[in-house]
């Protein structure tokens, strides 16, 4: 719901004197994601603090590597992780919304359907989602920080239910790591699908959208049937 700001990690990057350009960069984070879910998968927290760390590695495997010798990318990972690792920072970096997605989500509230935010956070989505001018558009907006409990933890997905008024059967939740968005969803009996812009999760077991303007596309044709 909201993403990286890849112009922000481009400016820190460049002040820590590293030159990144911003569509390596943007590339380089999505295909990160199912290299950072091999990790998750055997049951790392996304809130860790040295996740950051292990995702910007992932980063450079993914391709950004292109963009940095060899002999400073330790340097690099921590570096760039240290300068995101702040409450400030991480406001700036989770501030993207992606196009398209306000005029998505109100199509599906017109059609009745209950939106609720479910994320691996530090109690701080609320308000990085009120910043970004889309909190509004949701009935709920569920913080793991606050609820104790963080994907893939079932919990947090039935407590999400429960906000909504609806089924568990009847909701789909959408993620972009699979271990952590999928498999939790699943556990709780929800159903699951990943937001894939690239093809990056050809070989996962769930439904994909390149977005949330696509997936909003898909629900209305299917309510329309
Ligand atoms: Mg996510």
């Amino acid at each position: 719901m909201v993403c990286w700001d890849h112009a922000f990690v481009r400016e820190q990057a460049a002040s820590l004197g590293f030159d990144l350009e911003a569509a390596l960069l943007a590339r380089s984070e999505a295909a990160a994601r199912p290299l950072l879910d091999r990790l998750l998968a055997s049951g790392r927290s996304t809130e860790a603090p040295d996740t950051i760390s292990a995702y910007l590695r992932c980063m450079l495997e993914a391709g950004l590597a292109r963009a940095i010798p060899a002999p400073e990318r330790d340097a690099f990972v921590s570096a760039l992780a240290g300068a995101l690792r702040s409450p400030e920072a991480s406001d700036r970096l989770w501030s993207r919304v992606p196009d398209g997605l306000p005029d998505a989500l109100d199509r599906l509230r017109t059609l009745g359907l209950r939106l609720v935010v479910v994320s691996n956070s530090d109690g701080s989505i609320e308000r990085k989602l009120r910043d970004a001018g889309v909190a509004d558009l949701f009935d709920a907006i569920i913080d793991s920080a606050r609820v104790g409990a963080e994907k893939p933890d079932p919990a947090i997905f039935l407590h999400a239910v429960e906000r909504s008024g609806r089924r568990a059967d009847r909701t789909l939740h959408v993620g972009d790591l699979h271990s952590i968005d999928v498999v939790g969803a699943r556990r709780a009996g929800l159903r699951a699908a990943l937001v894939d812009p690239h093809g990056d999760w050809e070989a996962a077991d769930c439904a994909r959208f390149p977005d949330a303007t696509t997936l909003a596309r898909s629900i209305l044709a299917a309510k329309e049937c």
